[in-house]
């Protein structure tokens, strides 16, 4: 066998003598190429082979043993190409026994690499950036066993660390090496939440460069390794023996979690790496980065769920080895998030008064992640494309919202100008609080009453800041997604308690909980469904599992003890989900008052206007509710058939274009003839240009951001509403695509504050 030299001596010898080589002072040059040769032998390779990353994104031959030297700083690949730019752009290993026949191998003449069959390539990561690829080859036509895949990863995560640690070699000498980005950039995305922001990069899915790699003792970091599984299998067990009663499919769930911390499989994966050498965090990087590999690539979104369940474990554990078992996140004071994606709870297990702003390489602005950014008033910008690359931990950033860009590194002079902007924003902002006790009149007289949306306790301290009359949207499930098992009755009762209380005498609108959908709960997951936006979410939910509604029901009754409680259903899709829904309500109402439990002095019940379904059937839905609420973010989502949380096609159609703006002048008109009243408190209702048509087309309530308050309150003292009648009907009537920049000159043309 090849690589029996490494079995012998095992990886820790092979990485002590690495790391002298590298230490050992002498051109860089010479120091890499010593290590592709001690490499070699060790692994009885052939051929040892070291590409980096230049500054150009291109890999380059850095050094060899065993191919032509006269290859080395020649050869150049970009990524994607050959079998070494595919190992770069898949960030994972590549192990073949006959490489020349494979479709992406690209033949270099000047390397001398023809008669090598058997081809095994691993990248070098660092913070999950592949900064190169390390390369062994030999004559044989041989697949390399799972054990020499694993040693040449664990070479390979530790060379990554020490090229790009940034103490072996000078800048000059590596010049033009991009071991991590450097150079200032700008990049251009979507603007997800309003603001500006300046700080230092703290990342979701942080590496935690573990400070030492190397152990000089196996025993003792076994140990330590043990001791923190042991923690973590008992701190799960503890978690998830709290759940008494769920059962089915969520029970299973649980159960597959709890399995992952107990698996054989992934515990001697990490005692192997700990006995290879590598320190407890170290082995746990190191096996993370196999998962990731293995799974990462998965297209089927069960399997990438399981990955989530062990990234987190690997976090668990993490904090476990560090002593740090609390869940929050420490961060700077100046903290920009950079991830990939966020899921709805992930934001809210931050700081929120040290996170200044939130970068996203994906996402969609109507996603809950922004939806959660924008009331927590943090400024972001998504669907960076490239972006995870591009930053390191601790790089300076600017978050630019206005204009939809990120800036990383960036110059001083850009920081002055953004920080001249954030001032002018900073006036701006005391503009709007000057107006907080200035009712929003139209300058014809229309009052209209602007309300809040919220979801958290916390919201409730911004809620008189604002000056919103209310809160029109009191979003439950929040509650649930951020706490580790369900909540209980008395949880949830306290919650609506604090609430209410913090709102005084405004209103406060709660709507009972609309999980499913992109709002899964680890603690209670559904059915895996294929179409998640079309399944079991929502009012469905709550309707099929009444002991969990009525749960809910329950805690806002008792919360609401003495006055208006004011309740509506997420969802609905037909006047029978509504008067089976609105049943429950008045069969836990009754139920109370026959106990003489604390009640409503009266009940509001409503209805969210988010399924197309009910815009045929509002004659018969209208006169069963006391109010209804348009959820433009999902009833724009059904009506154009575009998933609000996929980028490719969330925002392909115009909320300002004459479809949507048809319907909600539909509903406008029904609700308004059979006096109901109607709200509307999707995102849209936000934002200046889209409140003013939509208070031209007759709504008079919105609920909103409490980010959006202060610049639609100013919109609507600028606007006489009915010239903003006249002119979007005008408009409606014979456009034939969106009437966005129409609307926009309207506005200006009736020096509306837009
Ligand atoms: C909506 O769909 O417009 C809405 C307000 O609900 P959510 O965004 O929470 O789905
Ligand atoms: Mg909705």
């Amino acid at each position: 066998m090849a690589i029996t030299g490494l079995a012998v001596r095992g990886p820790r010898s092979l990485l002590r003598q690495i790391r002298e080589a590298l230490a050992g002072g002498g051109p860089a040059q010479e120091r890499l190429d010593m290590v592709v040769r001690i490499i070699a032998l060790s692994m009885v390779a052939e051929v040892c082979s070291l590409y980096l990353r230049r500054a150009s994104s291109d890999l380059e031959l850095f050094a060899t043993e065993g191919l032509n030297p006269s290859a080395v700083h020649n050869t150049q690949l970009k990524p994607g190409e050959g079998l070494v730019g595919e190992i770069m752009r898949m960030g994972r290993p590549l192990n073949l026994s006959d490489a020349p026949n494979h479709p992406s191998f690209s033949y270099r003449p000047e390397t001398g690499e023809d008669p090598y069959h058997a081809f095994l390539g691993v990248p070098l990561l660092r913070g999950g950036r592949t900064i190169g690829v390390m390369v062994v080859q030999n004559r044989t036509t041989r697949i390399y066993s799972e054990e020499e895949v694993e040693d040449l990863q664990i070479i390979a995560m530790v060379l990554a660390e020490m090229v790009a640690g940034g103490e072996l070699f000078g800048q000059a000498e590596m010049k033009d090496v991009e071991l991590a980005p450097h150079k200032p950039e700008r990049l251009k995305g979507t603007k997800f939440a309003d603001g500006l922001a300046y700080g230092v990069v703290v990342l979701h899915e942080a590496p935690v460069i573990a400070e030492q790699l190397l152990s000089d003792d196996a025993v003792r970091e076994e140990a330590r390794l043990k001791t923190a599984v042991e923690a973590l299998q008992s701190q799960l067990d503890t978690m998830l023996d709290g759940q008494h009663g769920i059962v089915g499919p969520s029970f299973e769930v649980l159960e597959t979690y709890r399995m992952f911390a107990h698996d054989r499989g992934w515990n001697r994966s990490l005692e192997e790496a700990v006995r290879s050498g590598l320190t407890a965090e170290a082995a746990v990087e190191r096996v993370r980065s196999e998962h990731r590999a293995r799974l990462g690539q998965a297209r089927d979104p069960y399997l990438r769920e399981r990955l989530h369940d062990l990234e987190d474990l690997n976090d668990r554990l993490l904090r476990h080895l560090s002593g740090d078992v609390s869940a929050a996140r420490q961060l700077p004071d100046n903290a920009i998030l950079i991830a990939r994606n966020l899921g709805p709870a992930d934001l809210l297990e931050y700081d929120r008064t040290k996170l200044r702003g939130l970068l996203l390489e994906e996402g969609s602005s109507a996603s809950h992640a922004a939806i959660v950014a924008r009331a927590l008033e943090i400024p972001c910008v998504g669907r960076l494309q490239g972006l995870r690359d591009r930053v390191s931990q601790g790089d300076s950033v600017i978050v630019d919202a206005e204009s939809g860009e990120a800036y990383l590194r960036p110059r001083p002079d850009v920081i002055e100008s953004v920080q001249a902007r954030m001032e002018v924003r900073a006036q701006l902002r005391a503009e709007f609080a000057r107006l907080r006790d200035t009712p929003a009149f139209t300058r014809d007289g229309a009052k209209i009453t602007l309300l809040m949306n919220a979801g958290l306790a916390v919201d409730l301290d911004i809620l008189h800041e604002t000056g919103a009359e209310g809160i029109g949207l009191f979003r439950t499930e929040f509650q649930f997604m951020v706490a580790e098992e369900l909540p209980r009755l008395e949880a949830q009762t306290a919650l609506y308690e604090k609430v209410l209380e913090g709102a005084g005498d405004l209103p406060v609108t709660f709507r009972t909980l609309d999980l499913g959908g992109d709002k899964v709960l680890p603690y209670l997951e559904a059915e895996r469904e294929e179409n998640p936006a079309l399944g079991w979410r929502a009012v469905r939910m709550g309707l099929d599992r009444p002991a969990l509604l009525r749960l809910q029901l329950r805690a806002l009754i008792s919360a609401s003890r003495g006055r208006e409680l004011r309740v509506m259903f997420p969802l609905v899709a037909s006047v029978e989900e509504f008067r089976a829904a609105r049943a429950l309500v008045d069969h836990e109402v009754a139920w109370a008052l026959r106990r003489g439990r604390p009640a409503p002095s009266s009940l509001r019940v409503g209805a969210m206007i988010e399924a197309p379904s009910l815009l045929w059937h509002l004659d018969a839905l209208l006169p069963m509710t006391d109010f209804v609420s348009v959820g433009t973010n999902d009833l724009m989502q059904y009506l154009f058939a575009a998933d609000r949380g996929n980028p490719r096609v969330s925002d392909r159609y115009d909320f300002l274009s004459p479809p949507a703006l048809r319907v909600m002048k539909t509903i406008a008109d029904a609700c308004a003839e059979s006096g109901t009243p109607v709200s509307v408190c999707g995102e849209m209702a936000g934002r200046p240009l889209e409140a003013f048509t939509l208070m031209a087309l007759g709504f008079d309530r919105l609920s909103m951001p409490p980010s959006g308050i202060g610049p639609v309150k100013r919109m609507v003292l600028s606007c006489d509403r009915e010239a903003a009648r006249r002119g979007v009907l005008n408009l409606l009537k014979g456009s034939s695509g969106s009437i966005r920049s129409e609307i926009e000159t309207l506005a200006r043309k009736l020096y509306v504050a837009v």
